[in-house]
């Protein structure tokens, strides 16, 4: 077989994945270009202490629901992507490559809310943590040290195509290569794709995006305990017309708020879709989140539980208030809206989970290759069909690991 030259855009949770895949599975060149740092930060158990380090973050200006606000939205800036920087929750299936890797918490690990949360009917999750953050870049620096991988720390611009030959454009200089996998995220990876001018022979990038929407209710806590992980516990479930949604507790609403705990609900089955679309400089995101109508009545039951949940003694027994929005509107005074009023009141106030996912599933084929563009693969959570039902990483490192292997057979 001969040697190859393969371009992985983007060192995040796929694209680490992706190219230790094809590193060790082969003997092609593999060149990983990333924009952003190394985080150093694994070791760091409680993930608000890890977001509050902003050169690991790049903020988009998202719109989550049609004519609603702009708001700026977390994606990860940094080796290792999502998986340096996320809430380490785990609530699917565990990836091989992590096997051994995750554990649960212990009860006096977690704070006050994830206790209140175990009372009030749920369970511990499984986190992405084994006396350090499962980083799948961190398995990059040990492929650089063995000179499998080489690591360009770089913005690519645009990618290159022509015949059989792609290639991809940095600030200062373009690399060639036999194939490109994109593995830039669910908004970035559409953007450049877009940007390079691939919608004139692919009318599908960008479009289908999706996120959990999510609700979010703050907790003004009697007292402040250390904790040892800042969300542990889950609770699941089911509206009656059967999508599934998640509670999570949150220990601190952020590094610098140790006294206000948080409580979210996520739809984890929403059914619509929103788009990237970008053109030159410039990029709109709009999530589009419960234009379906089923999203609306979905979500409506999701928040009557979560309402449901916080007014559990053992919430009532830590909270001095709980306030359901930033305008300190009381939970209880939820209680007095109508429907109508109660689903504007839910799309007022949505809040981004930075799960974005599917903007590109229909402008790839089963094997990840990009559609009528020769050379260009897409590895990320962009590939899925939509969000998954449950947090992302671990479909993501599973796509990521199924398509790296079809990209290698593809070269051979
Ligand atoms: C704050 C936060 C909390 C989360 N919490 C959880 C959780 O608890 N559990 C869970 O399962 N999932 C969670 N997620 C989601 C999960 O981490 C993501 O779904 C997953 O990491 C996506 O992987 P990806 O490879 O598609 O993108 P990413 O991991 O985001 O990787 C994209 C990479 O591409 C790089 N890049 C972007 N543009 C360029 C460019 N032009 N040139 C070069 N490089 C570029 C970025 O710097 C980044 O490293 C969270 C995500 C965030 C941001």
């Amino acid at each position: 077989m001969s040697r190859r030259r393969i371009v992985v855009v983007g060192a995040g949770t796929s694209g680490s994945v992706v190219s230790m895949s094809l590193a060790t599975r082969s003997e092609h060149e593999i060149i990983v270009v990333e924009s952003g740092v190394y985080s150093g930060l694994d070791g760091e158990s409680r993930f608000m202490n890890v977001l509050a380090d902003s050169s690991l973050q790049s903020l988009h200006q998202v719109q989550l629901v049609a004519n609603g606000p702009t708001v700026p939205y977390v994606q990860a800036h940094c080796v290792g992507g999502g998986s340096a920087i996320n809430g380490m929750l785990l609530t699917s299936e565990v990836p091989d490559v992590a096997q051994g890797l995750t554990s649960f918490p212990q009860k006096d690990e977690l704070g006050d809310v994830g206790r209140a949360l175990l009372d009030a009917g749920g369970e511990y999750t499984q986190l992405w943590w084994n006396n350090g953050r499962w980083n799948p870049g961190r398995a990059l620096l040990h492929l650089i040290d063995h000179e499998r991988i080489r690591i360009i720390s770089d913005n690519v611009l645009e990618v290159l195509q022509s015949g059989a030959t792609a290639g991809v454009r940095l600030q200062e200089s373009v690399i060639e290569a036999d194939a490109v996998v994109m593995c830039a995220g669910a908004i970035a990876t559409p953007k450049i794709l877009l940007q390079s001018g691939f919608s004139r022979c692919n009318t599908q990038i960008g479009l289908g995006l999706q996120d959990h929407p999510s609700i979010t209710f703050a907790l003004e806590l009697h007292r402040e305990i250390p904790s040892v992980f800042d969300a542990g516990v889950v609770r699941r479930g089911t509206t009656s017309l059967g999508e599934q949604y998640l509670v999570v507790a949150y220990e601190r609403a952020s590094w610098s708020e140790p006294e206000l705990g948080l409580v979210s609900v996520l739809l984890l089955t929403p059914h619509s879709r929103g788009w990237v679309t970008a053109r030159d400089h410039e990029c709109d995101v709009q999530i589009n989140m419960l234009d379906d109508e089923r999203d609306v009545v979905a979500m409506r039951e999701a928040v009557q539980s979560l309402i449901e949940t916080v007014s559990h003694e053992s919430f009532r027994a830590i909270a001095r208030d709980i306030y359901a929005d930033d305008e300190g509107t009381s939970v209880e005074s939820l209680h007095s809206l109508t429907i109508t009023e109660l689903d504007k009141w839910i799309k007022m106030n949505l809040r981004p989970v930075s799960h974005v996912a599917a903007s590109c599933h229909q402008a790839v084929n089963d094997d990840g290759s990009l559609q009528h563009v020769g050379g260009v693969f897409i590895a990320d959570a962009s590939v899925l069909s939509g969000v998954p039902p449950s947090t992302p990483a671990a479909p993501v490192t599973m796509e990521a690991r199924r398509i790296a292997r079809l990209v290698e057979g593809s070269l051979s």
